[in-house]
């Protein structure tokens, strides 16, 4: 049962950060700093600023989730022909509002 649970602490130590952490790819996904900007998590209706999501690095891609519901709003993937942009979780997300 080794195997078992070396994944699991892998998974554990899977990074989490704040959304000012992923700054620099948001902005290079979005074309501007949007840690400022709210959005409302299709998951739970929580509206949250985009530096208050909790993002996961380490797995395939970087992902942001609601701080409320842990649900997945954005995500990330970087690609051979560019970044790949997934905020189906996330409506109405703009800056201020
Ligand atoms: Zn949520």
């Amino acid at each position: 049962m080794t195997g078992d649970r070396e994944k699991r602490m892998a998974m554990d130590e899977q990074l989490v950060l704040d959304g000012n952490a992923a700054g620099g790819l948001l902005a290079a996904a979005y074309g501007a700093d949007v840690t400022s900007w709210r959005g409302r998590c299709v998951h739970c209706g929580t509206i949250s600023v985009v530096a208050t999501l909790r993002v996961y690095v380490g797995g395939p891609g970087t992902v942001l989730r609601c701080p409320v519901c842990a649900g997945v709003v954005i995500r990330i993937a970087e690609t051979p022909t560019g970044l790949r942009l997934d905020e189906r979780g996330m409506a109405e997300l703009g800056p201020g509002r």
